[in-house]
């Protein structure tokens, strides 16, 4: 079987380092909120470029507790985009505020930011964008607008850590950038994890905080808060991969770049926009064709993955919001017939050959 992840592949090639710097957390019997943790918030910080980062227990988290350090919450409206991962618009919701959503752009599935400006109301406090499959959003647009109409911006980069747009990196341009760290994500843990990245001082303490049951200083309790920590064990895997992060974009990248060379004209095949750094957490092909394309690949022991088949409007838990079928021609057009390829650091010219001329194969196309 070609995967659409080879996590036991990864895994062969950093054995022994991961396993010993899991032994020395188990030696230090420090699980929570340690060296490790600090170590990857300044390494990772660093490396996007802004001031500071806050482990937190997962991607979802890191949204949900930008939203509250934001004080957003009920009355509040919050912009973003159908066509994205259900957590970016869940935590909307679980603030107590209202998602509102604006169509895509129909190359880069990102939100596209014409339709921004129509869909602010009194009521607008946020924008989340999210940086979908590892390309970045229109960073110029959405900050533009955001100055405009003071609206704060959350960067959901759970797909993109790496990427960047005109040279600077997505999570470096909102209040707040947000990253997971699952397991399948560009840098993935053993289970679940995220990061906040932001430059301000202000909401950098208010999130430390209430990363921690809102406390700072021992059982002394200034915010109502979680627990959503990222522990030990997660940060000591993800500064061993951590170092790879840049190499394994970059195989990523080659892996795309050979197949829009022999894909173009057989499928739709992802566009990237100009000065964008594409970090392929997905490599996504459009055709009528999806669902026979996806039986035919799965017979030739080839997997295949939709992302997203419903999006975010036409989910049952947002009907309350009562949107329509129709509201969101472009989400709705793509998520019938987008496919994801696999590509991963991992996956070798043999086993991508193996895809392309299947697809070929598929579409009678001998060239
Ligand atoms: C993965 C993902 C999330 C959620 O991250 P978790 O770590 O799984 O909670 C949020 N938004 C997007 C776009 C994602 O891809």
């Amino acid at each position: 079987m070609i995967p659409l992840v080879d996590l036991k592949a990864e895994y062969r090639i950093l054995k022994d380092e991961i396993n010993q710097s899991i032994d020395q957390v188990l030696e230090s019997s420090h699980f929570i909120l340690g060296k490790k943790g600090k170590k990857l918030e300044n390494d990772i910080s660093k490396y996007i470029g802004v001031a500071q980062g806050v482990g937190v227990a997962n991607g979802t988290d890191a949204l949900l507790l930008s939203l509250e350090a934001l004080n957003i919450g009920a009355g509040d409206e919050v912009i973003t985009t159908p066509f994205t991962f259900f957590a970016t618009a869940e935590v909307i919701a679980r603030v107590g505020a209202t998602p509102v959503f604006v169509d895509i752009h129909p190359f880069t599935y990102n939100m596209n930011p014409h339709l921004i400006e129509s869909a602010i109301t009194e009521r607008t406090k946020a924008i989340i964008v999210v940086h979908l499959f590892g390309q970045p959003a229109d960073m110029d647009a959405i900050m533009d607008i955001s100055r405009k109409y003071h609206l704060r911006v959350i960067e959901d980069a759970c797909q993109s850590i790496g990427a960047a747009f005109q040279g600077k990196k997505v999570g470096s341009f909102g209040d707040v950038g947000c990253f997971s760290f699952f397991p399948s994500k560009n840098l993935g843990a053993y289970g679940d994890g995220g990061m906040i990245v932001t430059n301000d001082e202000e909401l950098y303490s208010k999130i430390t905080t209430l990363r921690n049951h809102g406390s700072c200083e021992r059982y002394v309790h200034t915010h109502i808060g979680l627990n959503s920590r990222l522990d030990e064990i997660q940060a000591a895997i993800l500064g061993v991969k951590f170092k790879r992060l840049d190499e394994w974009n970059h195989r990523r990248r080659e892996l795309a770049e050979e197949y829009t060379s022999r894909l173009t004209g057989t499928v739709q095949v992802p566009i990237i926009e100009v000065d964008r750094e594409h970090v392929f957490h997905q490599y996504c092909i459009e055709t009528t064709q999806r669902e026979q394309l996806a039986e035919f690949l799965r017979q030739k022991q080839i997997a295949t993955g939709i992302y997203y088949p419903i999006p975010l409007h036409l989910q049952r838990a947002f009907s309350q919001l009562g949107y329509e079928k129709g509201d969101f021609p472009v989400a709705e057009s793509v998520s019938k017939e987008i496919l994801a390829l696999p590509i991963h650091p991992m996956m070798t010219a043999k086993q991508q050959d193996q895809v392309i001329v299947s697809i070929q194969e598929f579409f009678g196309d001998q060239s």
